[in-house]
């Protein structure tokens, strides 16, 4: 279906049409191997380390920080996290002497809350850990001094926040306070920058051990994300092999991808602020629009001090988020709602009931979601299509 409106943006988004002509000429011309001697192994680890070179240039990351590749923001988030837990075990040892205490919160997106349930819950080479998670109430995201409240009492090992909220788009305003206080109690801090990405600066405020960042958000192919980290962060390789990537992680590393993630950081830095207006534009028309036709409405997290440009979480008080989320993609509506549970069938979203808000609000909550590729045209018929998709359901109810 060719004229379907697609506004789920925070889950994926289309790959650019220039990017995939150029991955699909690269997957040709740089086939070596980067650890070969010969001119292909060697060629193709000159365009590696060259693309690294720009995304260093790019984000403007400070040289104290190393570049490392990963196939997905999940795989970055599990390794940094886990291998600073065991980043003190010295070889042959089996245990640590401490308990490890992970600080974060329980909006974080499934790859850091599930990675933190699986240190907690499984028993890896005899290491206690245990969770410590600073609440974000209906804010959405952590305060200074509740993150200060919980260093004092449990002071945890390390830490991970998210730079904003995949799913109702709350900034985490007040991470560069966070940061330089964790670093003056030497916790390292990672964060996951996947649904920053692409709407702001990316700042490398003091105390930020790795920031992590996922292609696929920036209409780059999947399979490729990339960790930005302080040279001082000592962490254990998740995935072990060959010796690639200073042996932070083992594995040919796909120069192609690498090349096109590059490529995506570049188109979308440069167009940076024209594509901010563009996305708080189709925001506020989203909103507006839909909120003169249905008073009732909750835009979710409206009022934080920051909000993503590019994400409206909304409550459609009586409907139900996952009859709407199917009557939409019936309309040709693509949005989303809360996460897929083992039985297939929706939950309410975990984030939203985690900040607090009731069942029936979180339960008649959809996520709408754009890009720099989405054009006026889309979210006009966006619009259209959610407006009277609710007419018609509440016709029927
Ligand atoms: N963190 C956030 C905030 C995300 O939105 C996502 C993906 O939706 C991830 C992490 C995981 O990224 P990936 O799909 O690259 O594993």
């Amino acid at each position: 279906m060719n004229n379907r409106v697609y506004l789920d943006a925070n889950a994926t988004t289309c790959v650019d049409p220039i990017l995939m002509g150029r991955y699909m000429s690269l997957c040709q011309e740089i086939w070596g191997n980067p650890s070969s001697a010969h001119h292909e192994g060697q060629n193709a680890k000159g365009i590696f380390l060259e693309a690294k070179r720009v995304i260093r240039e790019i984000l403007q990351v400070p040289p104290h920080f190393d570049i490392f590749f990963f196939s997905s923001a999940t795989e970055a988030l599990n390794t940094l996290i886990k291998g600073t837990v065991f980043r003190t075990l010295k070889k042959g040892e089996r245990s640590l002497s401490q308990q490890q205490t992970i600080l974060s919160t329980e909006v974080e997106h499934a790859a850091v809350f599930e990675c933190i349930h699986d240190l907690v819950t499984l028993p890896f080479s005899g290491v206690v850990c245990e969770s410590d998670f600073v609440p974000v109430g209906l804010y959405g995201a952590p305060k200074y001094s509740d993150v200060v409240r919980h260093v004092e009492e449990k002071l945890p090992s390390v830490a991970a926040f998210m730079a904003a909220n995949n799913e109702t788009g709350v900034v985490t305003d007040e991470l560069p306070i966070i940061a330089k206080y964790l670093s003056s109690r030497s916790i390292p801090l990672i964060v996951d920058g996947v649904a920053f990405l692409g709407k702001s600066p990316i700042l490398f405020h003091e105390g930020i051990s790795a920031y992590i960042f996922s292609g696929h958000k920036i209409h780059a192919p999947k399979g490729v994300a990339v960790a930005v980290v302080d040279k001082k962060l000592k962490f254990r390789p998740m995935i072990v092999g060959g010796p690639q990537e200073s042996k932070k992680r083992a594995g040919t590393e796909n120069v192609p991808l690498a090349v096109i993630f590059a490529d995506a950081l570049r188109i979308t830095m440069q167009s940076l602020e024209e594509t901010y207006k563009k996305l708080r534009h189709f925001q506020c028309c989203f909103e507006n629009e839909l909120e003169e036709v249905f008073p009732e409405i909750i835009i979710n997290c409206r009022h934080a001090k920051e909000r993503l440009p590019s994400t409206s979480n909304i409550s459609f008080p009586g409907i139900h988020g996952e009859d709407l989320l199917m009557a939409l993609d019936m309309a040709g509506v693509s949005a989303s709602h809360g996460s897929a549970c083992s039985s297939g069938a929706l939950e309410p979203s975990r984030v939203l009931l985690k900040m607090g808000m009731p069942h029936s609000q979180a339960g008649s909550s959809v996520r709408f979601s754009w890009s720099r590729l989405t054009t006026e045209q889309d979210i006009k018929e966006g619009i259209r299509r959610t407006i009277q998709t609710v007419k018609s359901y509440m016709e029927r109810k």
